[in-house]
């Protein structure tokens, strides 16, 4: 009911930034290649985001609007062996219930797409093959919640934020991203470390790149990669800490506390190191399903992914060490 489904975006659409984390999200389950996105006023006037994507079937339109509706998963097994960032159905809907959202989708071999709008029946448009998600007037009809946000400055600041989090997340995809109708960063794909160096720099800074490490090291089914952050190149926050889970963006407790424990006493009272870190293992070995915004994750093997994280650190800040 319209009702559900607005309680249910209480949980998945907290501010303009959560919306704009579930539609990217979408758009690289579908394998886009170019994401881009427009936004204006704080992302509460609106939020559209473009894939060249697999695109959703006419007849599937309806469908994907519907709470607990998702393509990505078919079976309850399937929950314990997550590979895509969605899986519960439940973003479309609940965003559909506290905004103006417009679907607009073509499938490959299809010769032009259809848009679908509240309360209508889908209409033919023209339309690249791909998916266009349009999010207009957030909370417009749940006055609490819409004064519940900040101004659009800060808002801005938290879409800009979680935007460079996603970039970080997938090197191989493109973002072109306005605002107010202006550009504000574009960001070619890139699949080589040097290049994707100069997308690091654009988002955390060339002096952070300039002090800190790449690494790659693998053991049994666990892969650990990314930059590490010298501790001289320490921060008075946690602004600059990055951690991806099977490019999945995370808070994790876990990994947060095993890296802090290898960076150990090189880092003097209350500073913070800075990095980048990316931890690939079998979708059967963590569990995403733990939080409605699917930021948090449960290792199944929990001990042996912190000993890991804490020996592999340990090593490459020992090799910088010397
Ligand atoms: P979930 O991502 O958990 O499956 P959503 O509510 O985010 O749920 O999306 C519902 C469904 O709509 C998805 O399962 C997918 O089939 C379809 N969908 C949404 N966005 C896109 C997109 N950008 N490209 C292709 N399909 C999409
Ligand atoms: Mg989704």
């Amino acid at each position: 009911s319209a009702l559900a489904n607005q309680i249910a975006a209480g949980e998945v659409v907290e501010r303009p930034a959560s919306v704009l984390k579930e539609l990217v999200e979408n758009a690289l389950d579908a394998g886009a290649q170019r994401i881009e996105i427009e936004s204006a006023a704080g992302g509460i006037g609106l939020i559209q985001v473009r894939d060249d994507g697999c695109g959703i079937h006419p007849e599937d339109l309806n469908l994907a609007l519907r709470s607990h509706a998702t393509s990505k998963i078919h079976q309850q097994e399937q929950l314990l062996n997550i590979t895509t960032l969605g899986f519960r159905g439940e973003a479309l809907a609940s965003i559909g219930a506290v905004s103006h959202l417009s679907l607009s989708s073509r499938v490959v071999n299809a010769e032009y797409g259809w848009c679908l709008r509240e309360n209508t029946t889908a209409q033919p448009v023209a339309h690249p093959v791909g998916t266009t998600v349009e999010v207009r007037d957030l909370f417009y009809n749940t006055p609490a919640r819409r004064r519940f946000l900040r101004g659009e400055k800060t808002e801005f600041m938290h879409l800009r934020a979680t935007l460079e989090r996603l970039a970080l997340s997938h090197f191989e995809v493109s973002f072109r991203v306005s605002y107010n109708r202006r550009p504000l960063f574009t960001l070619p794909s890139c699949l080589r470390s040097p290049d994707q160096l100069k997308r690091i720099a654009k988002i955390c800074g060339q002096a952070f790149t300039e002090h800190s490490l790449y690494f790659k090291r693998e053991t049994a089914g666990l892969r650990l990669w990314g930059w590490l952050g010298h501790p001289e190149f320490c921060r008075s926050q946690t602004d600059l800490q990055y951690v991806y889970v099977n490019q999945r963006m995370v808070r994790d407790r876990l990994l947060t506390h095993a890296t802090r424990q290898a960076y150990g006493n090189r880092l003097p009272q209350g500073r913070h190191p800075a990095y980048l870190l990316y931890l690939e293992l079998p979708p059967s070995q963590v569990d995403v399903n733990a939080h409605p915004a699917k930021n948090e994750v449960r290792f199944r093997e929990a001990r042996q992914v912190h000993g890991f994280i804490v020996r592999t650190l340990t090593e490459i800040l020992e090799q910088a060490d010397s």
